[in-house]
């Protein structure tokens, strides 16, 4: 009979353990400052270096736990200490990825060192594909990439935005429009070298939360890359292109799925990061509510705020089994019939916005002020709800995985 268990096992619970205890005793004591200053906290990420938590090593480790929960209990641990700098700390994954996912062997060991650095240098990475007319709309992307043949080079132009860590990147993936005719199936990604000409930083962000992560766009005028810096390779590049435009004929749907099922497997590690802030507020509201006196009694005591931590520790706990759920079925390559990848960041995301507005309600006036920072916990909780797939297009795949109809 097939084994069950919710418990983690020893090695999972060692690394939880020693991720919480750097988010606890140095991403806890600088979140606000790096908040106020709104920048990058370079020495947070480096004293991650040290320790080999901000690395490429690391990541791989946890990706390849057999259980599914090794990136999920990294990124709510993180996201636990603080969200802007656990951005900072994770952002480069979000490219390394995007070459771990498209990329050549040798284009992995290229590139993919070079977005971390190392402990007495560190780098970050870029991911960009937003861009300001195509946000939830990814098909309508007009960063264009032409192939010039006769020097194997391919030139980009176009703006992107909204990158995290764009311009201050050593290494950016950008993903491009190589055939304008097949919508997001002609879409292609291409790493841009450190200090490659044309590339550079239009307005960075100010933003209302996650203020220690870089948020900027990225403007390209005449980028020109080698033909090697196209993720995966030509050739297979001009047979993906001909095996969509097949599909498009007969209708497409086999293309959409599998972009479909990559999402599904990667949106479980946003509700993670909503998860760990979630978690955080929480139990600065648990406390406080238990020391706070008025009326000679803790305030906990009353029954409206009582429920009201109830209520935010049992979504929290269903939030992370839903996240827990994807995080299981993506690695062992079940099937998201219901997009359950979707479901898990959907509900997730609301419960962080929700438990961290109930958080400063508990801390009254302390609450709204800078000085407890649950204040900070509920700014940086309403970008998940945004980013990764907005909650209204969670709602959208959901109802049309489950209807298999075209809602719009
Ligand atoms: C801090 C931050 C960091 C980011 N980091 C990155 C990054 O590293 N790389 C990157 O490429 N992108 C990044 N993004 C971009 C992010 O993924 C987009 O902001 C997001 O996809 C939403 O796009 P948009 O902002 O253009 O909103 P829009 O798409 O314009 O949406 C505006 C509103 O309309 C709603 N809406 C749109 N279409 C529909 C529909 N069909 N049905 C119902 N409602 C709809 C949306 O849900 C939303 O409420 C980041 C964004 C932020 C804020």
């Amino acid at each position: 009979m097939a084994e069950f268990t919710m418990e983690l096992n020893d090695e999972q619970r060692e690394v939880r353990d020693w991720i919480h205890g750097f988010a606890a005793d140095v991403m806890r004591p600088a979140a606000a400052e790096w908040d106020e200053r709104e920048e990058t906290p370079w020495p947070v990420i480096q004293e991650a270096a040290k320790i080999g938590l901000y690395s490429l090593d690391f990541y791989a480790q946890q990706f390849f736990d057999p259980t599914g929960l090794g990136i999920p209990m990294a990124m709510e641990e993180l996201f636990w200490g603080d969200a802007g700098i656990a951005l900072s700390i994770v952002g480069t994954g979000l490219a390394a990825v995007g070459v771990l996912a498209n990329g050549t062997e040798e284009q992995i060991g290229t590139w993919v060192p070079q977005m971390y650095g190392d402990a007495n240098d560190v780098k970050v990475a870029a991911f960009c594909s937003s861009e300001p007319d195509a946000g939830s709309d990814v098909a309508s992307m007009r960063t264009r990439a032409v192939y010039d043949e006769a020097k194997d080079e391919w030139v980009l132009n176009g703006t992107k935005t909204w990158a995290t860590n764009g311009g201050i990147a050593n290494v950016h993936v950008v993903v491009a429009v190589v055939d304008p005719e097949l919508g997001s199936k002609g879409h292609a990604s291409f790493i841009i070298p450190p200090n490659t000409p044309g590339l550079s930083q239009g307005q960075k962000f100010q933003k209302h939360g996650i203020r220690a992560s870089h948020t900027a766009e990225v403007v390209l005028e005449d980028v020109r890359v080698p033909g090697s810096c196209l993720l995966g390779g030509k050739e297979k590049l001009d047979e993906r292109l001909a095996r969509a435009r097949e599909k498009a004929r007969a209708g497409g749907e086999r293309v959409k799925n599998a972009a479909m099922a990559t999402f599904e497997a990667s949106r479980p590690a946003v509700g993670a990061m909503a998860v760990g802030t979630a978690r955080a507020a929480y139990e600065e509201a648990l406390e406080y509510a238990k020391t706070r006196e008025q009326f000679g009694r803790p305030i906990i005591d009353n029954q409206g705020v009582a429920f009201q931590l109830a209520d935010m520790r049992t979504q929290i706990d269903a939030a992370r089994l839903l996240v827990w759920r994807a995080s299981w079925m993506a690695v062992t390559g079940k099937p998201f019939t219901s997009a359950e990848g979707s479901m898990s960041k959907l509900f997730a995301s609301e419960v962080a916005k929700k438990v961290t507005a109930q958080a400063v309600q508990i801390l009254g006036g302390n609450g709204f002020t800078r000085e407890y920072p649950v204040e900070r916990m509920h700014r940086d909780a309403a970008i998940y709800t945004i980013f990764e797939g907005t909650s209204e297009i969670q709602r959208l795949v959901i109802a049309r995985t489950l209807s298999g109809m075209p809602i719009r």
